[in-house]
């Protein structure tokens, strides 16, 4: 199981007011296993992947990523697994300005505590989402779409046991946003790496193997299934 989530509750606190915004009694991911997680704004889908990734801890409940227990661990461990075990893909911002597309590959295989491979693996991972020719461009020369592909080949560089994605569609058009789930959904499979993607499109949400979803904004929290 690279997710085991169980008896979990999770509340933001603001002086003496508390949210409550998660309320999960029991999910799991397979390893390796794929699933779109969707729901309306505020219904609680990037706290959710905020935990798994060990930057916020519940209140209460057990959550149990790559086979270790987060709610038990302090925050610089939990830093370190998130570089070793976890890619990461925003919805915007995802890259460094100042560094090129392969720089920022090079970035998250230097702080995985992996022993680097030079720059091999994030040359093919650049080649794998079509980016060869691109390699030495920043950002700001590339078009949403690529740097996304981009923050894909980042995602992957620290050869991850879970790749966690924030509506990482958000910014870009129809066409892009099927090419870059297509490209996470391979990329990932080939890899063997488990997949957590936030998204708003039910097309996209439908072609995953497991969905989760948010029904509303008052912590009801449903395994949906998924595509046969
Ligand atoms: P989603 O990603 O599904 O849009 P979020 O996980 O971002 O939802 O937020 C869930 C709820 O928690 C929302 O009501 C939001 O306003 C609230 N929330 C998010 N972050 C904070 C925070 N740092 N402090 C207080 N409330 C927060
Ligand atoms: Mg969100």
């Amino acid at each position: 199981m690279v997710v085991n989530i169980s008896d979990l509750k999770f509340s933001y606190r603001s002086g003496t007011e508390s949210l409550e915004v998660l309320r999960i009694p029991e999910w799991e991911l397979q390893d390796g296993g794929r699933v779109a997680i969707s729901g309306p704004s505020g219904s609680g889908k990037t706290t959710l992947l905020n935990i798994v990734a060990g930057l916020l801890v519940p209140g209460e409940g057990r959550v149990e990523v790559c086979g270790e227990r987060l709610d038990k661990m302090g925050e610089a461990s939990r830093d370190r697994f998130r570089a070793n075990h976890l890619g990461y893909i925003f919805q915007n911002f995802n890259l460094l300005q100042g560094f090129t597309a392969l720089e920022n590959v090079l970035l998250a295989e230097t702080f995985s505590g992996k022993k680097a491979a030079g720059s091999a693996l994030a040359k093919e991972l650049l080649d794998r989402v079509g980016l060869s020719a691109r390699m030495h461009h920043y950002p700001s020369q590339m078009s949403i779409g690529e740097q996304q592909r981009v923050a894909v080949a980042r995602a992957l560089a620290n050869k991850p046991d879970l790749v966690l994605a924030d509506e990482p569609t958000g910014s870009l058009d129809p066409k892009n946003s099927r090419e870059v789930v297509k490209l996470l959904k391979e990329t990932a499979a080939e890899r063997g790496v488990g997949l957590m993607v936030v998204t708003h499109e039910r097309e996209i949400a439908e072609a995953f193997e497991q969905q989760v979803l948010f029904l509303d904004v008052n912590k009801a929290f449903a395994d949906a299934g998924g595509a046969p």
